[in-house]
């Protein structure tokens, strides 16, 4: 089967390649495994040298890595040159701190003398979608690659060419060779993938669906596994908050990377009391959104990924009509080449629709008005995701009071739900498990072992 890339804001077809078959994916897990048994022999300073060069590359190669990913995915440039850069800085970050994170920590208590170890295992095979294209696999194969395991990567088949560019950063790294490895592979081969004995452990990040069927896969055979999957995030709007931040960073979190982000506010939970100000000013802020051409620097807002996962909200926005919604601006496909979608914003969906359980992978708005803290709570968790969320307020104090009570893997207060080199960063519910990136990332793939004398 070929795997294909094709330009999102045209259509045209850029490249097509050969999936690898069973025997060729084989002989890569194989030599993988054979780097690995020298790889968890280097020191730290080895792994960190290697991870230092590929951040120097990957500065080096920022442009044409930014062209890459606009021309298969439609981001915009420099929304992508902003990917590599955090690409740099997650290979720098784990060469300078992934020593002092895998030490062994001596323990009091048992024995005469105990400890605990972070041990690497072998090869960690890294399962990706296509929305940043670089920065999900760098932020886990930098700690992965720091902690002495192999990596191997499985990425979404729609951006073959983002897949290869990350494997030659790695080799041009000076990395031993076949210890990161690209698979041009379809979603079939992976079962296989986790039969080879050298993979102890997968990572996915992508859709539940996927995450169901990879779990499940990787549970028969007893590998571990990280899941990051979708979200819903709630933005929660009180009376006080600061509209004019609020609003700027809501167009910013619902329409970056023209809405195709997990971590992007999904559902704006406003209070009454400022509701029609803040609905009217998004409405303002997305309309000067400058839409169009993803390689040019002036574009906020590119393409979606494809016309099919258009189709797809067009398709839960005309549902969300039918339930009682109301389009306040967008809402519609627009005519001519191209996956373009309009910012979209509708408001009085009822709560009860069913609608309201689903994420929306673009950039259309769900608002709603509440008029107490414990509605807006109960409206925030009223979903299986539980990614990150955030809550507008100038009261710093009873926002924090509110973070306890979210069930999301993070929250913020006054600022864009991101994700941070230093904070772990995952979800519950049906947003998945694990955690990626600081120190909790590093350690997800090592063997933490217990040594006792005596
Ligand atoms: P996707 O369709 O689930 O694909 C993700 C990856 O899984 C791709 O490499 C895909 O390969 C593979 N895959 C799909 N079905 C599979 C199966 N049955 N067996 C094995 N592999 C399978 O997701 P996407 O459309 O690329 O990405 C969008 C989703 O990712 C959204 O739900 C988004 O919220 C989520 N996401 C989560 C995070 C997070 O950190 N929590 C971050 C970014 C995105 P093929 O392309 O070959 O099908």
């Amino acid at each position: 089967m070929a795997i294909q890339s094709l330009n999102p804001a045209t259509g045209e077809v850029l490249a097509t390649f050969d999936e690898y078959t069973p025997e060729q994916t084989n002989d890569i897990l194989t030599s993988t495994a054979t780097a690995w048994k020298t790889w968890r022999t280097t020191t730290f300073a080895e792994r960190a040298a290697c991870l230092q060069r590929a951040a120097t590359l990957l500065r080096e190669q920022k442009t044409r890595l930014a062209e890459t990913i606009a021309l298969e995915m439609g981001k915009p440039i420099r929304q992508g040159s902003a990917e590599v850069e955090k690409c740099a800085a997650v290979c720098e970050y784990y060469a300078q701190e992934g020593e002092a994170m895998l030490a062994p920590q001596p323990v009091d208590g048992p024995g005469r003398k105990a400890y605990i170890t972070f041990e690497p295992l072998g090869t960690v095979l890294t399962v990706m979608p296509w929305n940043y294209p670089l920065w999900q696999v760098f932020r886990i194969a930098a700690p992965s690659l720091m902690a002495g395991n192999g990596v191997v990567l499985k990425h979404a088949s729609n951006v073959p060419q983002c897949a290869l560019a990350i494997e030659q950063i790695f080799k041009d790294a000076g990395c031993l060779e076949n210890i990161f490895r690209t698979l041009l592979i379809g979603a079939r081969q992976v079962e296989a993938v986790l039969d080879h004995p050298s993979v102890f452990a997968v990572s996915l990040t992508g859709s539940e669906y996927a995450g169901q069927k990879v779990a499940a896969a990787a549970g028969a055979r007893l590998k571990k596994t990280v899941m990051e999957l979708g979200g819903s995030d709630p933005f929660i709007v009180m009376p006080d908050a600061d509209l004019d931040e609020a609003v700027k960073v809501a167009t910013h979190s619902r329409c970056g990377n023209t809405g195709q982000a997990c971590i992007a506010a999904k559902r704006f939970i406003v209070f009454d009391t400022v509701y029609d100000a803040f609905v009217t000013r998004l409405e303002e802020s997305m309309s000067r959104l400058v839409i169009g051409d993803p390689l040019d620097q002036a574009t906020d807002m590119g393409p979606m990924s494809s016309t099919t996962l258009r189709a797809e909200l067009q398709g839960q926005i005309d549902r969300c009509v039918e339930a009682g919604g109301t389009i306040r601006m967008g809402g519609a496909t627009p005519k001519g080449p191209g996956a373009y979608y309009p910012p979209t914003i509708i408001t009085d969906v009822p709560r009860t629709a069913a609608i309201c359980q689903e994420e929306f992978f673009g950039p259309a708005a769900l608002i709603f008005s509440v008029s107490s803290e414990e509605e807006a709570l109960a409206l925030a968790n009223d979903t299986p995701f539980g990614l990150g969320g955030s809550i507008w307020s100038q009261d710093e104090e009873s926002a924090l009071a509110m973070t306890s009570e979210i069930r999301t893997g993070g929250v913020f207060v006054n600022g864009l739900v991101r994700s941070s080199l230093h904070l772990p960063f995952g979800g519950v519910g049906n947003s998945g498990y694990g955690r990626e990136l600081g120190t909790y990332g590093i350690r997800e793939f090592t063997n933490v072992k217990s040594v006792c004398v005596g």
